[in-house]
């Protein structure tokens, strides 16, 4: 029978099951310890009935992606939410993560929130951003207030529906206030699931997949530490989606595209490329030559 991993603790796996849509709580058999894959929340996974009416795991799907912090695998977006003002809007924080997800092969929304606290001016210089960013790929929301109205809450729903989502963002954005409002049952189902598997207070590295909307939505504590470890310079440069377009006329097929001659990124900042983008892509390499270092 085929399953998703919607949660783990220690020995014991939370299956949903895809057909009957039960949950089975499982255990792993131990050949995946050998393998060295133990499955994770997240993981598609066939698994068995045992005469003693135990399920057991036995199967693991191929990950399409697998991410360490959170701990989790086969994430379809990531839902990246930024204020615009109160705190103001972060474009560093925004490339790193578009960066990092991008290197991960993960899809990202932007959900803009307190549009309102910007003037009108304000309003249209942000609309160019948002603007930007759609045009390499990366779509977005813009909710007046921190607190979703309900057409905001139809078209997130339309976002999440099929999907398992990842929701990120620094505090004061907005993001308990939109969990509540798209699963105001989270509090029991939590306190639910929580009891169940018998969890103390080791919740930080803990991940669960909360259903919502015909989708699962990653509880991610613990998302706040975004850096590159895993990925070198040219990681990077590839993973900003429009540099590693626009490099295909790079002179150099190696080039990092900060002092090399005959640089096609260089040349296009301040015309197609948002300059933001390109000093937040300076930072990040030099920030990865250090890392690097050691
Ligand atoms: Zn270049």
């Amino acid at each position: 029978m085929r399953a998703l991993i919607i949660s783990h603790q220690k020995e014991l796996y939370y299956l949903y099951n895809l057909e009957t849509q039960e949950t089975v709580p499982a255990k792993a058999r131990g050949k995946f310890r050998l393998i060295g894959t133990n499955p994770k929340v997240g993981d598609y996974v066939e698994y068995q009935m045992m005469d003693d009416n135990t399920a057991y795991i036995v199967d693991v799907e191929k990950r399409h992606n697998d991410l360490i912090r959170p701990y989790i695998a086969n994430v379809d977006q990531a839902l990246l939410l930024f204020s615009v003002k109160r705190p103001d809007f972060n474009p560093n924080l925004l490339d790193r993560f578009l960066a990092i997800m991008t290197f991960n092969n993960i899809p990202c929304v932007i959900i803009y929130t307190k549009w309102d606290l910007l003037n009108e001016e304000e309003q249209k210089e942000m609309l160019k951003i948002c603007e930007y960013y759609r045009s390499i790929g990366f779509p977005y929301l813009a909710f007046s207030t921190k607190v979703p109205s309900p057409n905001d809450l139809d078209d997130i729903k339309a976002v999440i529906k099929g999907k398992i989502s990842v929701i990120t963002g620094q505090s004061g954005v907005g993001k308990s206030s939109l969990i509540n409002c798209l699963a105001p049952h989270l509090n029991i189902k939590t306190a639910e699931i929580s009891l169940a598997l018998g969890r103390g207070k080791h919740t930080t590295r803990h991940v669960e997949l909360i259903p919502m909307y015909d989708g699962w939505v990653a509880d991610t504590p613990g998302f706040g530490i975004v850096d590159f470890d895993s990925m070198d310079e040219m990681d990077l440069a590839h993973s900003f989606v429009e540099f590693f377009e626009a490099s295909s006329e790079c002179r150099f097929n190696s080039c990092l595209h900060q002092n090399e001659p005959g640089c096609a990124v260089k040349d296009k900042i301040g015309t197609t490329i948002l300059p933001s983008r390109y000093e937040n892509y300076l930072l990040f390499l030099d920030e990865i030559s250090k890392l690097r270092k050691w």
